[in-house]
C-alpha cells in the first residue's frame, strides 16, 4: 500500500527538551524572585509521584480541570516547601509565561522541522503526533506554531495508552483513516517509536541529530525525510 499518512513523536523528535516537572517549578519560583531550598526538588517530586495516579486519571477523565489540579497541587507543595499557598497563582503565571507566552524557555522547535512538514503536507500527506505527554501536548504545539501541521495529535495521558502500546498508533491511525501499510512514524526512541510503530504495522524511522550521517532506519536531519517517501 502507498504511504498517506506520516506520524511524528514530540519530545527530541519536533521539540528540544529535557522536560522535569520541579526543576520547572523551581524556575518558576525563581523567577518571582524567591531563593529555591535544593530540598524542594525532592519534596515537589514526591509529592507528584504520590499524587501520579490522581493526575493520570485527569488527564484521561477530565482534562479540562487541569489548570484547577495544577493549582490545588502546587498549593500543597509550597505548604509543604513552607512557603504561603498564597504564592500559588503567581507561581501557574509564571509557569504560563516560561512555557507558553513570552519566554517559552524549553520546547524549542529544530530548525529541520517546518520546513519537512510544511513540504510533506504540499505532497499531500496527512501528518499526525503521537506523544507519551500529559493534556499539554496540544498547548506546546500551538504556542510553538506547530499544530496548523497535523491533522490528530494523540497525548498518551489523555487517551490512556502510551507508547510501546499498539494501541495508541491503531488509534491515531483510526482518526486519520489510514490502514497502518500506509502509515510510517518517526521518533527518537528506539523502543517507543521504532519498536512500538512496528509492532502496530507501521513502517518506522528513528530520528537522531546527534549522528553525522542517516542509515537505513535513521535520520540524522529531519529533512532527508523528504527523500525517502
Ligand atoms: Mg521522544
Amino acid at each position: 500500500m502507498s504511504l498517506r499518512v506520516i506520524t511524528f513523536d514530540c519530545a527530541n523528535t519536533l521539540v528540544e527538551t529535557s522536560w522535569d516537572y520541579a526543576d520547572h517549578a523551581m524556575a518558576c519560583l525563581d523567577r518571582l524572585g524567591v531563593a529555591t531550598d535544593p530540598e524542594w526538588p525532592i519534596v515537589y517530586r514526591r509529592l507528584l509521584m504520590r499524587s501520579w495516579p490522581e493526575y493520570r486519571e485527569m488527564n484521561q477523565a477530565r482534562p479540562n480541570e487541569a489548570d484547577a489540579w495544577w493549582l490545588e497541587f502546587t498549593q500543597v507543595f509550597l505548604e509543604h516547601a513552607g512557603l504561603s499557598r498564597d504564592l500559588a497563582p503567581s507561581l501557574m503565571e509564571a509557569s504560563e509565561d516560561l512555557l507558553y507566552r513570552k519566554d517559552k524557555v524549553d520546547f524549542r522547535v529544530y530548525d529541520d522541522i517546518v520546513e519537512t512538514l510544511t513540504a510533506l503536507r504540499e505532497r499531500g500527506f496527512r501528518l499526525g503526533v503521537i506523544s507519551n505527554w500529559d493534556y499539554s501536548l496540544g498547548k506546546v504545539l500551538e504556542s510553538r506554531g506547530l499544530s496548523e501541521h497535523f491533522d490528530v495529535v494523540t497525548a498518551s495521558l489523555v487517551l490512556g495508552v502510551e507508547k510501546p502500546d499498539p494501541l495508541i498508533f491503531q488509534h491515531t491511525l483510526e482518526r486519520l483513516g489510514a490502514a497502518p501499510a500506509e502509515a510510517l512514524h518517526i521518533g527518537d526512541n528506539p523502543l517507543d517509536d521504532f519498536h512500538g510503530a512496528r509492532s502496530a504495522g507501521l513502517r518506522a524511522l528513528l530520528v537522531d541529530r546527534s549522528q553525522p550521517r542517516s542509515t537505513d532506519v535513521m535520520l540524522h536531519d529531519m529533512r532527508e525525510l523528504l527523500n525517502r517517501v
